[in-house]
């Protein structure tokens, strides 16, 4: 089985644990003796198990800690005690010792503590590899699932016709802007945007080519932003233009550049087909009194695409915003 384990104690812990792991399975064994470079070593090597003598001075802490981090805590941590037996003959104070022991690590958050003696017996290393193996299951399934939650949360957050970032996205990103803005005293400002008669477009060419037109559409406004800009799917014909420091003058004529920029060139839908089209946009520039989330902000610039729609449509409308 392959495995990825770093294990920290004194020189001769390590030349015995290293030295028996390497006979029971294949795989990356990092050792180290210093509890000090343990968290350093763990962030470079996402090591799988982590094997800690327990009886090294801040090992339990050391423990505890890693497991209180939750981009740490999945790491599969195994005490080992190799202290001699304290008594030759006091099997039960020795076996108190190992249950308290045993039990103040699981409680410090360990996920095994075994004990190895000077003799290193055959059902001690069975032991051993049996923890290695059922941590490695464990973290191989935590590594499953946290790369099925990473799909998923792409694809939460993106619209598949345009690949662009969806309207989730935007209520996500929208507060978090909003607050930088306001921690940085800068300006932000946002654009609805919306394709003028695009019923018409899927009346006339059908569905299909209404898709394609809004993947040609997205993809020339994704272009023509500056690299500060966000652009968002909000649903529909309907897109969120995101300028963040960018003031309502700013944003007016980078606002009027790319309604020029849609409507002076036709969309190749194919070498047949091209198809002129226009674009109508409502404009706001965030203030004081706008809320955290951004609702009242969007609600302006939603406001400021209708007044663009009802006088005449491809036009940029921001009623007495930034006056
Ligand atoms: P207006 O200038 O007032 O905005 O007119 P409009 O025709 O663009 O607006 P309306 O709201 O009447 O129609 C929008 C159309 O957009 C209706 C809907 O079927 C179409 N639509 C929405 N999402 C999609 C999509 O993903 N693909 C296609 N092909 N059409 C879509
Ligand atoms: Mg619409
Ligand atoms: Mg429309």
């Amino acid at each position: 089985m392959d495995a990825s384990i770093l294990v920290v104690g004194n020189d001769q812990f390590l030349t015995t644990i290293v030295n028996q792991i390497g006979k029971m399975m294949s795989g990356r064994v990092e050792a180290s003796s210093a509890l000090n470079e343990v968290i350093p070593l763990i962030r470079s090597q996402q090591p799988a198990i982590l094997i800690l003598q327990a009886a090294q001075l801040g090992c339990l802490e050391l423990c505890h800690q890693i497991k209180q981090q939750s981009h740490l805590g999945w790491i599969y941590c195994i005490l080992i005690d190799n202290q001699p037996d304290l008594t030759a003959d006091g099997m039960s104070f020795n076996q108190h010792c190992e249950l308290t022991a045993c039990a103040e690590a699981l409680e410090k958050g360990a996920d095994a503590y075994l004990r190895i003696t000077s003799a290193v017996e055959y059902e001690e290393i069975r032991l051993l590899k049996a923890q290695i193996e059922a941590g490695l299951r464990g973290v191989r399934f935590y590594r499953e699932v946290m790369q099925t939650n990473d799909v998923l949360s792409t694809m939460a957050l993106a619209d598949p016709l345009t690949e662009l970032s969806n309207r989730r996205a935007m209520e996500w990103e929208l507060p978090r802007q909003i607050h930088n803005a306001r921690v940085e005293s800068t300006p932000l400002s946002l654009v609805m945007l919306d394709v003028d008669y695009f019923k018409s477009v899927n009346d006339t060419y059908g569905h299909q080519v209404g898709d394609r037109v809004l993947q040609l559409l997205a993809a020339r406004l994704r272009h023509n932003l500056r690299f500060q800009d966000t652009l968002f799917r909000y649903g529909g014909e309907e897109f969120v233009i995101v300028l963040s420091y960018t003031t309502f003058q700013d944003a007016l004529i980078v606002t009027r550049r790319l309604r020029c920029l849609i409507s002076d060139q036709p969309f190749n839908i194919d070498g047949s087909l091209a198809l002129g089209i226009t674009v109508s946009m409502g404009l706001a520039s965030l203030i004081s009194t706008d809320d955290a989330k951004g609702e009242s902000l969007i609600r302006r610039a939603d406001h400021n695409l209708l007044r663009a729609k009802s006088s005449g449509r491809n036009q940029v409308f921001c009623g007495d915003e930034g006056f």
